[in-house]
């Protein structure tokens, strides 16, 4: 089976990364040199404080808005919290959901997760639900075992029909912002076995639909390679999203996939 009809997918994930008019100058550099194409989809996950002020500059371009994480109640006494609907509101049409940074620092768990995850598709925006194995589990040949019980606990209870918009971004830990990225072996590997738990999941068909995503450490040196395995459908980008040429490069890349 071949990539089929999966439009590739690299979504930056800026973190804790750039005021609103930083957010500005990075976007006006990418809405000039990538805000027209169609071939590869793009999404910009940034701070909370820039993604309004990015929504007017993004108006009219391809590149779409997401954020980096919600909560999953609609509103209510959560302080500092955000809802889906306030996301919605802001045109945020994706979210980061259980990145493995909330998994560690925040305690985020795949229950909790898990209704993020519902709450989203719920108002229509899609969750980038992250998973990913730590170094000791990969040494203690505990990967997949990982991979699967994050997967089954996150996406419990989604419908079949809702499935499709969810986007899977497989992230082992021990490769985010180390320069030390999973091989494309070592990659293609876990991406095939979650494409075989969403086949068990939802069924083949709609298992061939769902975009699954490569990060950690993905640069344009090691895209090519990477974007070429078939089920790896795009990225999930850290640091190599805060510059636009190494965006710019990403995507491109992916064009070629
Ligand atoms: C990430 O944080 O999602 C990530 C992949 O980071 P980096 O590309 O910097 O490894």
């Amino acid at each position: 089976m071949n990539k089929g009809l999966r439009i590739p997918l690299i979504a930056g994930n800026w973190k804790m990364n750039k005021t609103p008019s930083d957010a500005v100058t990075l976007v006006e550099e990418l809405k000039g040199a990538i805000g027209r194409q169609t071939q590869v989809g793009v999404v910009l996950c940034p701070p909370f404080t820039a993604i309004d002020r990015l929504g007017r500059v993004l108006e009219g371009c391809t590149i779409q808005l997401g954020a980096q994480n919600m909560h999953h109640e609609a509103s209510g006494a959560f302080t500092g919290e955000i809802s889906a609907a306030m996301l919605r509101d802001i045109f945020v049409r994706y979210v980061i959901l259980g990145h493995s940074e909330r998994r560690t620092l925040f305690g985020e768990t795949d229950e909790f997760i898990n209704k993020k995850v519902l709450a989203a598709l719920k108002l229509l925006i899609k969750p980038i639900m992250c998973v990913g194995e730590t170094l000791t589990e990969r040494e203690a040949s505990l990967t997949l075992k990982v991979v699967g019980r994050q997967l089954l606990g996150g996406l419990k209870s989604v419908p079949a029909e809702e499935a499709e918009s969810i986007v899977i971004a497989y992230e082992p830990v021990w490769a985010i912002g180390t320069g030390r990225n999973a091989t494309a072996a070592q990659a293609q590997e876990v991406h095939a076995f979650i494409r075989t738990e969403l086949e068990q999941l939802f069924g083949k068909a709609i298992a061939q639909k769902i975009r699954i995503l490569y990060g950690g450490s993905m640069k344009p040196a090691n895209a090519a390679e990477l974007l070429a395995q078939v089920d790896i459908d795009g990225g999930l980008i850290g640091g190599a999203s805060l510059e636009a040429a190494s965006f710019i490069a990403l995507i491109e890349a992916a064009r070629k996939g």
